[in-house]
């Protein structure tokens, strides 16, 4: 049910008032950010007013729309659910009512365009197959809307440079859904790393895995896909490696194997990777549909920390060589978006950027390179 106080009818005048009181402008988006390895604050738990708060826009209600995202909207300080795209008549049904969506925030794919008129919606979020993150993002953008993108960023690096050009020629914010950078124990592990708590970090182990069902379903298909379990749930292992050094690696070697040929005829099932960063730190990964796998482990020169379950959700936990992480279990997605709508409102940037996002599609190249070539691939 929508909380009341979340209903979507409100003058939009007074958010965009919101905006311009807050925001540092447009040249505030080309300013020099905080490293995006640097911690930043989590979301202020100010509450604003309900007429302050930006809209988003939904664009593909599948799982995670409807499951996390529209229901950490009615939980998020800043922003609310003001809009749907869908391509399903019935969701939009359905949405109407339970999120008390007015008529003119509903769109299909075919009339998504108009968005542009529409200001009740400040903040596209697009949650569909891989392959058509690219394409919204830039329409999005071209809309004149600030985009959050799901993760994987898009399906290759070609895509994500488009994708950030388009934002940067649009003076708009890009975000990629990176929800862990919001996590407390996942902060804790970056802090550990990145400030050299325990020396310098020496070792990672992180992979990310789980049982894929449904043999139809677009993940297996290389055409939304763009890949398998690689680029779906691999690419938080890629995330946990540069975030637990705070450092970009400089080359891998990758291995694949496959124990269902005809179930992941198109994509990857199970990859292994190794990367090596500049300051002599390894990692070591794993990522399947095969089987369930979810660990980050960090060796260090005076100590270690881990996390398991690592990457879910809720329920994640974690130790260290001294002792237990205590940290209370957040809503990821309500402080991501509120974060990302925080960024929009005073033009500061968001950690989770295009060019994080660019990064790792950089990375997830090189493993499929390394792959074909059986050696060692430089990342560029
Ligand atoms: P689903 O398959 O559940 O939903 C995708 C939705 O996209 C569909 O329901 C549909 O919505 C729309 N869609 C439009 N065209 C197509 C098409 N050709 N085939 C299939 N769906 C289509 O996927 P998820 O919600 O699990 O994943 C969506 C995105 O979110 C992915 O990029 C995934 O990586 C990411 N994700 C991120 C998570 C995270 O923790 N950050 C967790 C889970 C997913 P409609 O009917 O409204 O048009």
């Amino acid at each position: 049910m929508a909380h009341p106080d979340q209903q979507p009818e409100r003058p939009a005048a007074s958010r965009r008032d919101f905006i311009k009181r807050t925001a540092l402008g447009a040249a505030a988006l080309g300013l020099p950010g905080r490293s995006i390895w640097q911690p930043s604050p989590l979301a202020s738990p100010i509450k604003r007013r309900q007429e302050e708060r930006l809209g988003y826009a939904l664009v593909g209600l599948g799982n995670y729309a409807t499951y996390q995202l529209a229901p950490a909207l009615q939980q998020t300080q800043h922003c609310y659910l003001a809009g749907i795209v869908t391509g399903t008549p019935e969701k939009a049904e359905r949405w109407k009512a339970q999120y008390n969506i007015p008529e003119r925030n509903i769109y299909s794919y075919d009339t998504f365009d108009e968005i542009a008129g529409n200001p009740d919606i400040d903040i596209v979020y697009v949650v569909l197959p891989n392959s058509m993150h690219a394409e919204y993002t830039i329409r999005a953008a071209q809309a004149g809307k600030h985009v959050l993108s799901e993760k994987p960023m898009a399906i290759s690096v070609a895509e994500c440079e488009a994708m950030i050009a388009a934002c940067e020629a649009a003076n708009v914010h890009l975000g990629v859904g990176y929800r862990l950078h919001f996590e407390p124990h996942n902060r804790e592990v970056m802090r550990i790393g990145q400030e050299k708590v325990f020396g310098n970090i020496k070792a990672v182990e992180a992979g990310y895995g789980f049982r894929i069902g449904d043999p139809a379903q677009w993940r297996l298909r290389k055409a939304l896909a763009g890949g398998g379990a690689l680029m779906d749930v691999g690419i938080y292992a890629i995330q946990a490696a540069r975030y637990t050094t705070g450092e970009e690696p400089v080359s891998l070697t990758a291995q694949e194997v496959k124990t269902d040929p005809e179930k992941f005829a198109e994509v990857d099932e199970t990859l292994f990777w190794q990367m090596k960063f500049p300051s002599g730190a390894v990692s070591t990964h794993t990522t399947t549909y095969a089987a369930y796998v979810e660990r980050l482990y960090a060796a260090a020169e005076r100590g270690w920390v881990e996390l398991s379950p690592a990457y879910s959700y809720g329920g994640l936990a974690g130790r260290s060589s001294q002792g237990p992480l205590n940290f209370p279990q957040v809503y990821e997605q309500a402080l991501q978006m509120d974060d990302f709508a925080e960024c929009v409102a005073t033009g500061r940037k968001h950690r989770a950027s295009g060019e994080m996002g660019l990064q790792d599609m950089k990375i997830i190249e090189a493993i499929y390179r390394a792959v074909e070539s059986g050696g060692s691939v430089e990342i560029g």
